[in-house]
């Protein structure tokens, strides 16, 4: 029933990881030191202790230093910022990082608050005032990583962006709205949709390239989907009920004897039937998730390097 083709995020993430092996080794040759990223991880959010996590493999393994700086779930932005301010001053950090969410505790305005105090050349996530308004204005040298994936595995899987219609779901600061506009500095016609939009599927249809960044597990169904069109899943949920499992997957599902096994699954926001439909569709997990990854150790390499310049 499958038609579409499946694009590799796992093997694209890979090679873009070995072009910076080369670029890394002459780093150290001119500054005589290995790249430096500064992560700041502060409470107990599950999903961050492990993105972390794999964040820090993935530059162990490339030959990224990583100085990684915790605080307790009750820290105050006040110390978050503090600490933020010894990595901006930290000549061996080219590139800061602070692990999204912080605690709930620290209110609603705490994250804009934080960017804003990073040095906006060693902002790795592209987030700060500074940097948003640089991708603004196509100025931008690091932009956020997960739309920079997307756009690296569009043109790997040469896809063409140049006037196709890109339909996103979800308008974040983080996804959404930056990846609309690294589409648009692409020359794509852009429509942007969200919990208030009318008649998604609709919309969704006319979609060239379609990009689901919602984190509602299965919301994509075939009818979201124009025929042959490119669908780009970047939800992840982590998902326990059985039946909603197999409610998306069906009963016979191998992912059903992952839940048993581990007590979870994680699932995009595309259903597995739009591969009928669409001409190609990104998998969840091994799509989008590796090459945010590679990205996030591309931009610590390009913020290094322009450090040098
Ligand atoms: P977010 O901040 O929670 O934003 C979700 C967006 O989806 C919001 O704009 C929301 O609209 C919209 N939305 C919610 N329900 C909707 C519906 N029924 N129909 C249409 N739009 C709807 O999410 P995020 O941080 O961008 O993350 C989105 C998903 O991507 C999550 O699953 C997250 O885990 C995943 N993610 C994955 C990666 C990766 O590397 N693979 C990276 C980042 C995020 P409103 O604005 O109107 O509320």
């Amino acid at each position: 029933m499958s038609s579409a083709k499946t694009l590799d995020g796992k093997g694209a993430g890979e090679a873009i990881r070995e072009l910076l092996r080369p670029r890394i080794a002459a780093f150290r040759v001119a500054s005589g030191r290995s790249p430096g990223l500064g992560i700041l991880l502060a409470g107990n959010d599950g999903g961050s202790q492990i993105y972390v996590r794999n964040k820090v493999h993935a530059c162990e393994e490339l030959g990224i230093v990583v100085d990684l700086r915790r605080l307790s779930e009750d820290s105050t932005v006040e110390q978050v910022t503090s600490v933020v301010n010894s990595l901006n001053r930290d000549e061996s950090i080219d590139a800061i990082l602070v692990q999204s969410p912080l605690p709930a505790g620290m209110g609603a305005e705490a994250e804009k608050e934080v960017f804003n105090v990073i040095d906006p050349g060693k902002d790795v996530d592209g987030f700060c005032a500074v940097n948003v308004g640089r991708l603004a204005q196509n100025r931008s040298t690091l932009a956020p990583a997960t739309p920079s994936g997307i756009i690296e595995l569009l043109d790997r899987s040469k896809i063409q962006i140049q006037g196709a219609h890109a339909v996103i779901i979800g308008r974040s600061d983080i996804v959404g709205k930056p990846m609309a506009m690294l589409m648009l500095h692409r020359h794509a016609t852009v429509t942007i949709c969200h919990s208030r939009t009318q008649d998604l599927a609709m919309v969704t249809s006319r979609a060239d390239i379609l990009i689901s960044a919602v984190g509602h597990p299965g919301l994509v169904i075939p009818k979201f989907v124009k025929p042959g069109s490119t669908v780009i899943d970047v939800g992840t949920t982590r998902v326990t009920d059985r039946r909603q499992v197999s409610a998306i997957f069906g009963e016979e599902s191998p992912r059903l004897e992952v839940l048993d096994r581990r007590g979870a699954v994680v699932v995009g926001d595309v259903h597995p039937g739009v591969a009928s439909v669409a001409g190609a569709v990104t998998p969840v997990p091994g799509g989008v998730g590796p090459l945010t990854i590679a990205m996030l150790l591309s931009n610590t390499v390009k913020a290094a390097e322009t450090r040098l310049t």
